[in-house]
């Protein structure tokens, strides 16, 4: 997606060859105008596959997430990484490693919002080693739902998570694939890499 590329490159900040700062329009200021367009583009990818719900985590994905889920007219759910006081019973639970956090930690939706009647679209703002991502699809098994897909705002191609998800027959679509943060730069992936 040629906007979200050029904001990458205009605005992202290469923090070393594995990790990108892009706080100034996804992860801490927002950019309503680009997440927008990414929502549109998520849907227009996913219209075809009758999905019934969006679900993403909190707090990152949920930008693109609420905006995918407004296009494709359902409604969007986010699993949350800590439990709340009115969040107690009813839980899905799994396990997730974090990237940026190297610790593991716990997302839960309620099973309430997710059934066996659902076909569900996960979003996601980054993809590395796919860890949020099978938490999510863990979640999704559990409860019985069926999974359309993952579409996933920046997905770095150099890490493994995109090969992972695809050899398990999972549609995954990636508005932007990083090649290599090598040397300070980001360069481009075309498509997702082998
Ligand atoms: P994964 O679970 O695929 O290993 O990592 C994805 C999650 O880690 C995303 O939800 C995102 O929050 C975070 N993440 C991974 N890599 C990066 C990165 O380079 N920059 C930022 N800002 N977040 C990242």
């Amino acid at each position: 997606m040629k906007l979200l590329k050029e904001k990458m490159l205009k605005e992202g900040i290469v923090l070393s060859d594995s990790v990108l700062k892009v706080d100034s329009f996804l992860n801490h200021q927002m950019d309503p105008q680009l997440i927008n367009e990414i929502g549109r583009e998520f849907a227009n990818r996913f219209e075809s596959e009758s999905i019934t719900k969006v679900l993403t985590i909190e707090s990152s994905g949920i930008g693109p997430g609420i905006l995918a889920a407004m296009y494709l007219q359902v409604p969007l759910v986010f699993a949350r990484k800590r439990k709340s006081l009115t969040l107690t019973d009813n839980l899905l639970t799994s396990s997730v490693y974090s990237f940026t956090k190297q610790e593991n930690y716990e997302i839960s939706v309620s099973n309430r919002f997710l059934s066996s009647q659902d076909k569900v679209l996960i979003i996601d703002d980054f993809l590395a080693n796919g860890q949020a991502a099978l938490g999510l699809i863990d979640l999704i098994q559990k409860a019985g739902s069926d999974l359309a897909g993952v579409g996933i705002v920046i997905e770095k191609g150099f890490q493994d998570g995109g090969k992972v998800l695809r050899e398990r027959g999972i549609r995954v679509e990636s508005l932007a694939i990083i090649h290599s943060l090598k040397e300070g730069n980001i360069q481009f992936a075309e498509q997702a890499m082998e």
